[in-house]
């Protein structure tokens, strides 16, 4: 057997990989076109004896590369809220409030938690919404979000609150250099 050492061996068969990904990117995909049942038992039987020694690889893995993996998370999801937002209006509808750590998308005709159990993180849901402009979207603040969650509806649509000094459409409340109110 050529490369008996591990090492030696890891590097030739990267090598190959990285020498032959066109093809094993094609080979890969008919295969899975031809035979996804066939291969989603093998994967869960797979699974099945193999998931400890997974999980432990894994968290492994995630022990020894924690700041660098957290960082780059961190990164990537802030990119990805702060174009999904952007793509949306980047400001609340309700309020206008328009600083990124205020703002959320919101799913206007309600079902977000239903909706959202159908990608398997918020990731997925947010590149799903950056694909292309979703119909039934926009975005929120998270107390307007939180309003319309509880009471159906906004206070700051309120007739009562229709002299609402804060912030109403439009309105920017004046805000001093050290973020500090100036109301
Ligand atoms: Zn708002
Ligand atoms: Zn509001």
């Amino acid at each position: 057997m050529p490369h008996k050492d591990p090492i030696v061996r890891k590097e030739y068969k990267r090598l190959y990989y990285l020498a032959n990904l066109a093809r094993i990117k094609v080979y890969r995909r008919k295969r899975y076109l031809t035979k996804t049942a066939q291969i989603k038992v093998g994967t869960r039987r797979y699974y099945l004896a193999n998931h400890e020694a997974m999980k432990a690889a894994k968290r492994r893995y995630e022990k020894t590369h924690r700041p660098a993996l957290n960082g780059t998370r961190r990164s990537y999801w802030a990119k990805l809220r702060e174009q999904v937002i952007k793509m949306y209006g980047g400001k609340c509808k309700c309020c206008g409030e328009c600083l990124l750590v205020f703002l959320a998308m919101d799913h206007i005709y309600g079902g977000g938690n239903r909706h959202r159990r159908t990608f398997s993180s918020i990731h997925q849901l947010y590149r799903w919404l950056r694909e292309k402009k979703r119909a039934g979207f926009r975005v929120l603040c998270h107390n307007c979000n939180h309003s319309y969650a509880v009471l159906g509806r906004c206070p700051h649509n309120d007739k009562a609150n229709k002299n609402h000094t804060g912030r109403m459409l439009g309105q920017r409340r004046e805000r001093s250099d050290n973020g500090v109110s100036m109301q």
